[in-house]
């Protein structure tokens, strides 16, 4: 029964990269350092990070998209951390505005269309004055997507492990109806920090798969970018990213993994692995983790 099922769903793991991994040789020819763990990772997916290099030549973007390709990578990008829809400094928002749409240039210059986005903070403003904000901001992105005819990107909102932030769950889902190209990126190390190591067993995670199946149209549900990474946290949520190692704070992989092989509905499954200097063996183990079962 559960075989028959399974056919329908693809679940395939992916690990972050740092902008590092990529540098030039004497002849000038860009190299991936890290192409050869790549391969014997044995995984299908890898994000590529804007974080704090939002400026990236597109020349340089082109290269990699064409190395990742070679290797037979998919390939998601993550956004700059400057972006802050949680603004009301009008500044402040264009900026935001402006670092998406270079993101995406160079996303698309990449051969990707799927951008993690972090809205912002909620900082001294408050949570609903600052989504107030990111509602108007989200709304103001869709007309400037349109305008560069940006019709196949597709971007996920990601559910932050800090209080301050925009933001949890809830709050990912209701700014994704704000537009078709919008969806949500769960990362479930964020997840078990907000809720104090919440996420424990495969009946923690299957209310979360509910919430979404319950709350997103369709055609999002189906298709999920998930990021899987042990996290420690605090009473404010997220301290600092670990790895697999960790046995103290989670969350931890095996009832994921039970949760994703009940739910039938998903189609397409991603899952990154942002573990600390470790994510291409981390989703490697993901991936036998969740392929043993
Ligand atoms: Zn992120």
């Amino acid at each position: 029964m559960t075989e028959k099922k399974e056919k329908f769903k693809r679940v395939e793991f992916g690990a972050i990269l740092c902008n590092s991994f990529f540098v030039e040789n004497e002849a000038g020819e860009l190299i991936f350092t890290k192409a050869e763990e790549i391969k014997q990772a044995n995984i299908e997916w890898v994000e590529f990070p804007f974080n704090k290099d939002p400026f990236m030549p597109e020349s340089r973007a082109k290269k990699i998209g064409e190395i990742l390709k070679d290797l037979g990578l998919k390939v998601s990008c993550h956004a700059s951390y400057f972006i802050n829809y949680g603004s009301h400094e009008e500044e402040r928002i264009k900026k935001s505005h402006n670092y998406i749409l270079i993101n995406i240039k160079n996303m698309k210059a990449m051969g990707a269309n799927k951008l993690i986005v972090h809205v912002g903070s909620a900082g001294k403003l408050g949570k609903t004055v600052s989504m107030e904000n990111a509602k108007n901001a989200l709304k103001e992105l869709s007309k400037l997507l349109d305008a560069k005819k940006y019709t196949d990107v597709e971007l996920c909102l990601e559910v932050m492990g800090k209080q301050s932030r925009i933001g949890n769950l809830e709050e990912m889902v209701e700014l994704s109806h704000i537009d078709s190209r919008y969806n949500v990126c769960v990362d479930f190390g964020h997840l078990n920090c907000l809720s104090q190591g919440g996420l424990k067993t495969a009946r923690d995670y299957a209310k979360v798969l509910t919430y979404l199946k319950e709350n997103l149209p369709r055609e999002k549900f189906e298709r999920q970018h998930f990021h899987f990474t042990n996290i420690e946290y605090d009473k404010k949520g997220e301290v600092r990213h670990l790895n697999l190692e960790d046995t103290k704070f989670g969350p931890f992989f095996p009832p994921l993994a039970e949760a994703l092989h009940k739910e039938q509905e998903l189609v397409s499954v991603t899952i990154i692995s942002e573990a600390k200097s470790t994510s291409i063996s981390d989703a490697s183990t993901l991936k036998r983790l969740f392929t043993k079962r």
